[in-house]
């Protein structure tokens, strides 16, 4: 039987960004924040944002990360709380800052930072927490508006919404009008991909400025470098790639909905969500990545993954490791992780691509059937 891949990333084809490429040749400028950047973010802001606030495109989100942290962390703070159940690019993003990230359990529904850990965590560091880094899991949307107020009364807050491009809560994109930081990342392997790149997003358009003054060498109009800065910016090639991604997004987003919801469909029909199997809680409309499973009490993933792999189908165990699992993080300080450590060792990602078609969904569910049958 032929290999279901976890990812097939699907760029926009080269047909449909070569005018693009064209102008490029033109107007002989490659970078720096160039015409088709400008546009891009034109574009984005218009169309995702509702023109509301202000966005930078990054290099990559990673970088968008350090710099949003190192621009509204708290001066003198030391921790940097944030989930352990995240991607290491969270906690290596604060370390570079030179903070220590500081782990704080998840909701066993959502999987997403437990608000009410934060609130004890703030109040036994108070001013040593630097800031708080909530992600948005796998994408889903999440209510914000414990951290607007967090930020506003001055415990700074930095979003890493990187899977979340394209999540819309209501009829608006998750993050708009947030005050503080939201960071997208634009990957191949992530919902909007135009290979590597990023996006920070906020309601606070001086926020957004001093980001890509920072992402630029920190260069003021003069190209004086006044603020600690770096290279993040996004080269018009992949700016080109953007363009052409956005024509395209809402047809990449519903597909990507139909395969989930096939997923969905069957884990209903083939009776998995009675033998306690779950999918994770999510809020609003998602442009999904991959479809994150939690397996039924007491099943190992690493067992389940195995299984997969004997009927050819290749899934993944995001977060598992967790961060405070991983030798870089695991000497941090952190709350206790009972529910991490649960959906750590539960949680399997299933296969999602584009092209997917509903016999491969067909084929990882009755897979699936078998693990819950030896058990
Ligand atoms: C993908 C991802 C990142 C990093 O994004 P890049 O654009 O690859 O640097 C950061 N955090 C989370 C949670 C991610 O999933």
């Amino acid at each position: 039987m032929k290999r279901i891949p976890f990812l097939r990333p699907n760029l926009v084809h080269l047909d449909s960004y070569t005018p693009y490429l064209a102008q490029i040749d033109e107007s002989r400028i490659y970078s720096n924040y160039g015409p088709l950047n400008t546009l891009f973010e034109q574009r984005l802001l218009n169309q995702f944002f509702a023109g509301r606030g202000a966005l930078t495109t990054v290099a990559n989100a990673t970088l968008a990360l350090m710099l949003a942290i190192s621009l509204i962390r708290r001066p003198g703070g030391r921790y940097a709380l944030m989930p352990s159940f995240t991607f290491a690019a969270t906690p290596l993003a604060a370390m570079w800052c030179g903070l220590e990230p500081y782990f704080i359990d998840i909701e066993a529904d959502s999987w997403c930072i437990d608000n009410r850990l934060v609130e004890q965590t703030l109040a036994e560091l108070g001013t040593d927490v630097a800031v708080v880094v909530p992600y948005a899991t796998f994408g889903t949307g999440t209510d914000l508006s414990y951290y607007s107020s967090l930020h506003s009364s001055g415990t700074p807050v930095v979003v890493d919404a990187a899977a979340s491009v394209g999540t819309t809560l209501g009829n608006q994109h998750f993050g708009i009008d947030f005050p503080g930081a939201v960071i997208y990342s634009l990957h191949a392997t992530k919902a909007f991909p135009i290979g590597e790149g990023g996006l920070v997003h906020s309601g606070d358009a001086s926020l957004v400025a001093k980001l890509r003054q920072a992402a630029n060498f920190g260069f003021t109009a003069a190209r004086e470098s006044a603020l600690l800065g770096l290279n993040a910016k996004l080269s018009e090639f992949h700016a080109a790639v953007g363009l052409a991604t956005i024509d395209q997004f809402s047809e990449k987003k519903s597909t990507r909905q139909q395969v989930y919801g096939w997923y969905r469909d069957q884990l209903d029909q083939q009776g998995l969500l009675t033998k306690g199997w779950g999918l994770q809680k999510t809020h609003g409309s998602i442009a999904h990545q991959f479809v994150p499973v939690l397996c039924p009490q007491g099943t190992n993933n690493l067992a389940v993954i195995d299984a997969l792999d004997r009927a050819n189908i290749e899934a993944r165990t995001y977060f598992r490791p967790a961060c405070h699992q991983q030798p870089s993080f695991s000497s941090f300080p952190r709350s206790s992780m009972a529910v991490t450590d649960s959906v750590a060792a539960r949680s399997v990602s299933l296969p999602l691509w584009e092209e997917m078609p509903q016999s491969d969904v067909i084929r990882v569910l009755a897979a699936l059937s078998t693990v819950n049958e030896s058990k």
